[in-house]
């Protein structure tokens, strides 16, 4: 982390997290990649501690802090091995959206329960046939007196099976293409929402993702998020802070690969000697740690970049294409240092190579981060 947030606030909180992660997470994390969630319980221990939201103002219950320190809980989770922990979904990317836009008594409603645990949130924009595209979402969204009602259906929702709350990404106006796009809150308990089974990944277990269905749903109009027709403009505004949430992902990860590739090649010996001697794997190693180095300052920068506020966009694409990518050649490295035993699950570099492959695709994928620089370049790709 930069120099600026490693003060010796920062290293207390990253200290106290850290020992919060060792006792109360990190030991629990096989049986919970089994079970394919975490209890709730320990979404109100995080609560009780001022780990959720922290950056929200103390009059919904938060600690007012900066996003550094919400970067300091997602790479600790990292580190602790709970990556598929939805909490920087939950404190970072979905209740910023209620913060921002809801009305007064809306985010009296919800906000504090997201600082104590009893109100996990969630994102639905993606659904069956649009996830890239998002302009070309189906779900409609009708207003009929005091409600709306809703009917389509999302998938690969992170934090989706347990949520209490999703912001909902619908059609207000399906006439208009991305200027019809609304975004409404749904709240667990509307007439007419479900879920479907919680999806068996290639990794990312602990993570409950699941599909949505909204048949008919009914919900207050007051649950509009700031004005129809905005819903696009929202999403992308809020994007920006979801991908850098991802980059620190895919840097932490990176990291805690690295770690343990340099661990294994000490002390594996072959042909009379540790692997780590043998210039190719030496090579290859400080190949591997000149890449997370450079991810690591790029990463930085960044998070020094959006605290004050600067427009990241174009910086924050380039970094999600390019740290989702490094992560996974460090990843693919990591496992082949390791042999057969990385591809034995007892072996940690094994469910970080499978839980890293999602990196590149969510928040979206790296071909749109090509896009938009490309874009941005003043270039027009088709
Ligand atoms: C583990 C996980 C968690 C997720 N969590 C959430 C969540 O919480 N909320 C949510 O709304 N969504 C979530 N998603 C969905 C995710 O954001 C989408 O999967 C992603 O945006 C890609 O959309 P898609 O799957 O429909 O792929 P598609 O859009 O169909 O893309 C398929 C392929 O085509 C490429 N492609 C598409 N358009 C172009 C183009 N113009 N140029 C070049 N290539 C292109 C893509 O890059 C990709 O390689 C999650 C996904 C995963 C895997």
């Amino acid at each position: 982390m930069d120099d600026r947030f490693n003060t010796e606030e920062h290293r207390i909180f990253r200290d106290t997290f850290r020992k919060f992660v060792e006792q109360e997470i990190t030991p629990h994390v096989p049986k919970w990649e089994e079970e394919r969630a975490v209890p709730r319980e320990l979404w109100h221990k995080m609560g009780e501690h001022g780990f959720l939201c922290p950056w929200l103002p103390e009059e919904y219950g938060g600690l007012g802090l900066g996003f550094e320190y919400s970067v300091i809980i997602n790479e600790e989770l990292i580190r602790g091995d709970a990556f598929g922990f939805g909490v920087p979904m939950h404190s970072d990317c979905a209740s910023p959206y209620i913060y921002s836009y809801a009305r007064p008594e809306i985010k009296e409603r919800w906000l504090p329960g997201c600082t104590t645990g009893e109100v996990i949130t969630a994102i639905g924009l993606t659904e069956p046939d649009a996830g890239s595209d998002l302009a070309n979402i189906k779900t409609r969204a009708v207003r009929d007196g005091d409600e709306y009602v809703i009917n389509g259906s999302k998938t690969f929702i992170t934090n989706g099976y347990f949520a209490d709350v999703i912001v909902v990404a619908v059609k207000t106006d399906p006439s208009l293409g991305y200027k019809g796009i609304s975004l409404i809150l749904v709240d667990k308990d509307a007439p007419g929402f479900s879920r479907g089974r919680r999806l068996e990944k290639m990794g990312y277990h602990m993570q409950d993702t699941a599909e949505l269905f909204f048949e008919d749903c009914k919900v207050p109009a007051s649950n509009l998020l700031g004005e129809e027709g905005k819903g696009f403009k929202y999403m992308m505004e809020k994007i920006q802070q979801e991908r850098l949430e991802v980059c620190v992902k895919c840097q932490a990860n990176a990291e805690e690969a690295l770690k343990e590739a340099l661990k294994y090649v000490k002390v594996r010996e072959a042909f009379g000697r540790p692997i780590g001697n043998f210039q190719y794997i030496a090579f290859k190693l400080a190949e591997m740690a000149t890449e997370v180095e450079l991810g690591r300052n790029f990463l930085d920068r960044l998070v020094v970049d959006h605290v004050d506020g600067k427009d990241i966009v174009q910086k924050v694409s380039m970094a999600k294409y390019w740290l989702a990518e490094m992560v996974n050649r460090i990843a693919y490295q990591a496992v082949q240092v390791h042999g057969g035993y990385g591809y034995m699950e007892e072996y940690r570099i094994c469910r970080i190579y499978r839980d890293v492959r999602s990196l590149p695709i969510f928040a979206g994928t790296s071909e749109i981060m090509r896009l938009i620089i490309s874009r941005n370049l003043g270039l027009s790709p088709t």
